[in-house]
């Protein structure tokens, strides 16, 4: 009824005065981190998407607004912000002409209080390379890029119209992994097209590669995307099913590899509460909340929400660890 963007005229309309700045915020979220929303809309023309169709083309907030949000947050007690938008790396292109994600993140980086800076929703194709620099080299910016993939194979990036070489995807790679940047990604199985040796090929890239952190989503056709106009849903539902849970186990595997490697390795962690077992749960530098591995903590010490802690590794539990303070 209002749209994504019109939230003062349900406060209008239900009788009240909009009583909040435009840089104000109300935390939903654990009190010490924040999603920070950079930008709406999108000009990439990914087949299965249907974000442009409902937010539109990409729309900057200048940067200067976001930094006043961000100063805000921080003077709220915020100590990690979460950097989103449907295409990070595009961001600022509709209003400065240029992608200015890396001088965004840059800004941010210097506002006291401010201790991780993490970004999500970056597109490989033209990735600003400036914005390695900053990753690389800011301390507050966490050595972390959530950045989707969708597939490997190039006949079927091309149908996902999201083209792009495999050399290329993987000379990003590679260069994200020499600054020690760790890569959470996401595929697609079941697009229209996939065939057995397409997703054999993606299987054994992320097999080779071992993604720090994956995310698999099979297929789902949206009616007004691309390619819910113009392909058939061609592949069974539980092919993609398998497909995609097959893609997770080899995953769950790589998960428990690293947390066994890490036994009696020490980590910096924030915690973020207690789970319902009563125990402390807290994340490291590369994991971001809600979806990627936690460390699971025993400890007789009182701990609070939003402190960074060390931390030792003492038990791989699959997906998450368990550890010491
Ligand atoms: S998948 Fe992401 S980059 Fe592609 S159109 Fe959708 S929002 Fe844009």
């Amino acid at each position: 009824v209002y749209g994504n963007f019109n939230w003062y005229q349900i406060v209008a309309d239900i009788g009240n005065k909009p009583w909040m700045n435009s840089t104000d915020r109300i935390i939903t979220t654990p009190r010490h981190y924040a999603y920070v929303k950079i930008s709406e809309g999108c000009n990439m023309p990914c087949s299965y998407c249907i974000k442009p169709v409902l937010n539109g083309p990409l729309k900057s907030e200048p940067i200067e607004t976001i930094v006043d949000e961000c100063r805000t947050l921080a003077g709220m007690g915020v100590k990690e912000l979460q950097i989103v938008s449907q295409n990070t790396t595009d961001y600022g292109r509709d209003i400065y002409h240029k992608p200015q994600i890396a001088e965004l993140i840059d800004r941010i980086s210097d506002i006291e209080g401010i201790k991780w800076i993490r970004l999500h929703y970056a597109y490989p194709t033209n990735f600003p390379k400036d914005l390695i620099d900053v990753i690389a080299t800011k301390e507050n910016v966490c050595k972390y890029i959530d950045m989707a993939i969708q597939h490997c194979n190039e006949d079927m990036l091309r149908i996902m119209r999201r083209p792009m070489s495999k050399d290329r995807l993987v000379a990003l790679l590679d260069e994200l992994k020499s600054h020690n940047i760790s890569i959470r990604t996401t595929v697609m199985t079941g697009h229209p097209g996939e065939t057995e040796e397409m997703y054999q090929e993606l299987k054994d890239f992320i097999t080779q590669r071992r993604f720090d952190r994956l995310g698999v989503f099979p297929y789902s056709h949206e009616s007004r995307s691309y390619s819910g106009k113009h392909y058939e849903d061609s592949i069974p539902e539980t092919v993609k099913r398998e497909r995609a849970l097959e893609l997770m186990a080899i995953q769950r595997e790589i998960y428990n590899e690293s947390n066994l490697n890490n036994i009696g390795k020490r980590m910096k962690i924030i915690i973020d509460g207690k789970n319902s077992a009563g125990c402390y749960v807290g994340r490291p530098e590369n994991s971001t909340p809600m979806a990627d591995p936690k460390i699971i903590i025993t400890s007789d010490k009182t701990l609070i929400p939003g402190e960074f802690c060390e931390a030792v590794v003492t038990n791989s539990l699959g997906k998450d660890m368990e550890g010491t303070i």
